[in-house]
């Protein structure tokens, strides 16, 4: 009996004593598309220094190949790379029901059969924490034991200091109904990257643009008086990189007496032909800048064969190249990304700054699909069965 009774008390302490450390910061995950991880060494970006200098700075953010919006931002959020969490590319096709996924399809992205994985608004929000999207590929999903408790639909033209504002409106409700995780997305250095290419006056000025936000975003939490109960992680997506008219890989030219169909354009794409793969690989093999690879053989740190939607046989570019067949042009004649995500110009950024993270902290290289672990860390809770992530690759930034 006084056994029983004292592990009882023991229980019931432990368990008060955990229920009093339960976090109860607001972290806001931010996305800056396309954000490579060399534009914060451009010196026009004050505010980022400010959050560099007060918290936890990575030399870059490797993205999950292929190194595109959705599949990463997906990764991101599930910690799972795209082979698992089922958004392989921006744009797919569903071999079991032959149903497209494309983000631009409204009706299709907010279909819940597409995401394979637990987001991590789910996790948080089955441990009783409030979750807000202000925007996040995956977010606007139709299920509703599935989206965050506060969402905005995507809207590109949206401005972007009324979405710094309805983030302000968020952390600044009372306690019972304020979210501890808010995510929140700008695409400018994406679309200006694309458009102007990585050198341009135009992708300076969405550097500028982007960090102001940061700024306005400091500003309204320091006048809420909350800096020391907000966490701010800011992260790209992938990088950008120059892809010249010179770089253009027409497959015509290359297949000249076969009949081929490729399944997109760009740095990468599936290829459907006739023949047999050793006679294509051969045929592709003068090709300088292009590689042929069945989706089994696949560079192993693509983590990019496991999936029934990837198509069988595989065109991958060098960074910079386009690949490209017919009439079809080019993605962007500016810029454009996608390609290995161990090359140095995919890789993004990674900044954290507040009351959980450490303080003036350099770091190496960090990997995207470990930000889910480390989200769960934070708030201690338990994540998801058989993600990739691995929190002890980041964990360390952490101050507890
Ligand atoms: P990418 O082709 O990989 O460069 O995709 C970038 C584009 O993704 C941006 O220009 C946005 O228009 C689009 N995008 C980003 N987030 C969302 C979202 N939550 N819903 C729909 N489209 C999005
Ligand atoms: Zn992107
Ligand atoms: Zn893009």
């Amino acid at each position: 009996m006084i056994r029983k009774l004292n592990f009882f008390t023991i229980f019931l302490f432990a368990a008060i004593l955990f229920a009093g450390e339960k976090n109860k910061n607001t972290t806001i995950l931010i996305s800056f598309d396309g954000f490579r991880w060399d534009y914060p060494y451009r010196g026009l970006t004050p505010n980022l220094d400010a959050v560099s200098a007060e918290g936890v700075t990575a030399l870059s953010l490797k993205p999950v190949f292929p190194s595109k919006t959705f599949p990463n931002h997906i990764a991101i959020i599930t910690g799972c790379y795209p082979q698992k969490h089922g958004i392989i590319a921006n744009s797919f096709l569903d071999k079991e029901t032959g149903r497209r996924y494309r983000i631009g399809d409204t009706a299709e992205v907010r279909k819940s059969y597409w995401y394979k994985r637990e987001f991590f608004w789910e996790t948080a929000m089955k441990n009783d924490i409030i979750c807000a999207s202000y925007f996040w590929p995956g977010s606007e999903i139709n299920d509703a034991q599935r989206y965050p408790d506060y969402r905005e639909y995507y809207e590109h033209n949206r401005d972007y200091k009324i979405r710094i504002e309805g983030v302000l409106e968020w952390i600044a409700l009372p306690e019972n109904k304020r979210p501890g995780f808010i995510t929140l997305y700008f695409d400018a250095t994406d679309t200006y990257g694309h458009a102007f290419g990585t050198n341009s006056t135009q992708v300076d000025s969405a550097i500028g643009v982007l960090d102001s936000m940061i700024g306005l975003l400091r500003d309204g939490i320091m006048k809420l008086g909350m800096k020391d109960s907000v966490n701010l992680i800011i992260v790209s997506d992938h990088g950008m990189i120059n892809t010249p008219q010179d770089m253009i890989i027409n497959m015509d030219t290359v297949l000249t007496d076969v009949s081929f169909r490729l399944t997109d354009t760009g740095p990468l794409s599936g290829i459907k032909t006739e023949l047999d793969y050793k006679v294509l690989r051969e045929k592709i093999s003068h090709i300088n800048h292009v590689s042929v690879y069945k989706k089994n053989e696949m560079p192993k740190y693509f983590y990019y064969s496991e999936n029934e939607d990837i198509d069988d046989i595989l065109l991958v570019a060098d960074p910079g190249y386009t690949i490209t067949s017919g009439e079809r042009r080019p993605y962007s004649s500016g810029g454009n990304h996608g390609y290995d995500n161990n090359a140095i110009e995919m890789h993004g950024i990674f900044f954290a700054a507040g009351p959980d993270f450490k303080i003036n902290y350099r770091t190496g290289t960090l990997k995207n699909i470990d930000i889910y672990p480390m989200l769960c860390r934070l708030f201690d809770i338990e994540p998801a069965d058989g993600i990739d992530g691995t929190l002890e690759n980041i964990e360390y930034i952490l101050r507890k």
